[in-house]
C-alpha cells in the first residue's frame, strides 16, 4: 500500500504508543483515525483481526527514519522490548510535557519505575482512572525518591526493583489502614495524611471526584516505600527476613527504622511486614501478571469504561467522607500482583486476598515450614544472580 507523507508530521512523543501518536497525526490533518489507522498497520500475521503497525509505512507517512520513530515509540522496535519490563496500561503522562505535543491526549507506555517527571516535579503515578498529574514543588521528598528508586533499579534490576516498590507500597497501605488515627504523632501514618492533605485538599462531595485519586495516595507514601523496597529488594536483609529468629528481629529493627514498627498495637489482627518476612521473602520476586501487546483491533483509544468511572466516584465519595487511604491503596489494580501472590490461596474476593496478606497464624506458619522444606537455597542464589546481572531499563 502506498502512504502519502502528511504535510505538517509533528514528532512522537517519548514511549508514546503508536495509536496514541496516530490519532494525533489525523487530529491534526483533519482525516479520519481508523482509516489511517487502516493505512499503516497491517493483520497480525497469527490470522486474528487485531492489527500491528508496519514501521515503514509509518515512516512514509511521517517522514521519519524507522529509526528516529523506533527511540520514541516502543512498539516499533526491532527486535520487540521485553514487555513485561513495561506496565501492561497505556497511560497519561506529565501534563506538562504533554502540552508540547500537539493534537489531542498523549498516551504512554510507560516502564515500571516511572513515578515522577524529574523536570516538571510532577506525579505521574500508576495507570489510574483520574490522571490530573499533580504538582510536587511542596513536596520536594517524592520528587528526590524517584531518583532514589532509579539508584534502586540500576543496582538490583527491574524484576527485583519491580516487586520491592509494589511489596513496599502494600505494607504503606497495610500500615495506613487503620479504624482510627495512631495517638503517636510520630506515627508514619500522620506524614502521609499531611501529604495527601496537600494533594487532595478537602474538598465537598459535588467536586470530591476531581481532587481525587488513588494515584495520589500512592504519592503520599512514595518516599516510604523507596526506603522500604532498598531493603525488601537487598538479598542480605532477605536472607536474614527469611532467616532465625535474631535475623528476623533484626530485619524488623531495621524496618522500625523506616517506617513505624510495629505499626498497630494489635498485631494479633495480622502483620502484612512480619507475613512477608516468612511467608515470601525467600521466595522468587513476583512477577506482572498482564503484559502490554501491541496489536490493537482499531486505533480510536477506547474511552473510560463506565464502572471504572461509577467506582472512582465512589471512591473519591468515600475519601471526601472518611479520608481513609489504606484500603483504596491495598485494594488499587497496581499492586495486585504481591497482594495474589503466585504461592498465595485463592479468594474470590480481594478482601480475602487483602486480609491473607497479613496472616501470621499458626496455620500458615506450618503450611509454610513445609513448603520451605520442600523448595532449597537454590532460590537465594538465583536471586542473588539476577540482582547482579539483569541491567535497569530507562
Ligand atoms: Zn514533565
Amino acid at each position: 500500500m502506498l502512504v502519502r507523507a502528511l504535510p505538517d508530521p509533528v514528532p512522537p512523543a517519548r514511549h508514546e504508543i503508536a495509536a496514541s501518536y496516530i490519532s494525533r497525526l489525523a487530529t491534526l490533518h483533519g482525516l479520519d483515525v481508523n482509516d489511517l489507522w487502516t493505512q499503516v498497520t497491517e493483520r497480525e500475521k497469527s490470522g486474528g483481526m487485531r492489527r500491528l503497525v508496519v514501521p515503514e509505512r509509518l515512516a512514509a507517512l511521517t517522514g521519519r527514519s524507522v529509526h528516529v520513530l523506533a527511540g520514541a515509540l516502543p512498539e516499533l522496535r526491532d527486535p520487540q522490548p521485553e514487555w513485561a519490563m513495561f506496565r501492561h496500561q497505556p497511560q497519561t503522562g506529565c501534563h506538562r510535557c504533554d502540552a508540547r505535543h500537539p493534537g489531542g491526549k498523549v498516551t504512554r507506555l510507560l516502564p515500571h519505575h516511572r513515578y515522577v517527571c524529574l523536570r516538571h516535579r510532577a506525579w505521574i503515578g500508576p495507570p489510574d482512572v483520574n490522571q490530573p498529574a499533580a504538582g510536587l514543588g511542596e513536596i520536594p521528598a517524592i520528587v528526590h525518591s524517584q531518583r532514589r528508586h532509579l539508584r534502586l533499579l540500576n543496582r538490583r534490576g527491574w524484576a527485583a526493583t519491580y516487586d520491592a516498590i509494589l511489596t513496599a507500597f502494600s505494607f504503606c497501605g497495610h500500615i495506613w489502614d487503620t479504624v482510627r488515627p495512631p495517638e503517636d504523632p510520630r506515627h508514619v501514618w500522620h506524614t502521609w495524611d499531611a501529604r495527601a492533605r496537600i494533594l487532595i485538599p478537602d474538598a465537598d462531595e459535588s467536586t470530591a471526584f476531581r481532587a481525587y485519586s488513588t494515584s495520589k495516595l500512592f504519592a503520599s507514601v512514595y518516599p516510604e516505600a523507596v526506603d522500604l523496597a532498598v531493603l525488601i529488594a537487598s538479598p542480605h536483609w532477605r536472607r536474614r527476613a527469611s532467616g532465625d529468629l535474631l535475623g528476623q528481629l533484626r530485619f524488623l529493627d531495621e524496618i522500625s527504622r523506616r517506617v513505624s514498627y510495629p505499626y498497630t498495637d494489635k498485631p494479633e489482627f495480622g502483620d502484612a511486614i512480619a507475613h512477608w518476612a516468612t511467608v515470601d521473602s525467600w521466595r522468587p520476586p513476583s512477577t506482572p501478571t498482564h503484559t502490554y501487546s501491541p496489536a490493537r483491533m482499531q486505533g480510536v483509544l477506547s474511552p473510560l469504561h463506565g464502572g471504572s468511572l461509577k467506582r472512582h466516584e465512589n471512591s473519591a465519595l468515600w475519601f471526601s467522607r472518611n479520608r481513609k487511604a489504606g484500603s483504596a491503596l491495598l485494594r488499587h489494580n497496581h499492586i495486585r500482583p504481591v497482594i495474589n501472590r503466585a504461592w498465595a490461596q485463592d479468594y474470590e474476593r480481594i478482601e480475602g486476598a487483602i486480609w491473607h496478606s497479613k496472616r501470621t497464624d499458626q496455620q500458615l506458619l506450618d503450611q509454610t515450614a513445609r513448603e520451605r522444606a520442600a523448595a532449597s537455597d537454590k532460590l537465594l542464589t538465583m536471586l542473588e544472580r539476577q540482582a547482579a546481572d539483569h541491567p535497569g531499563t530507562r
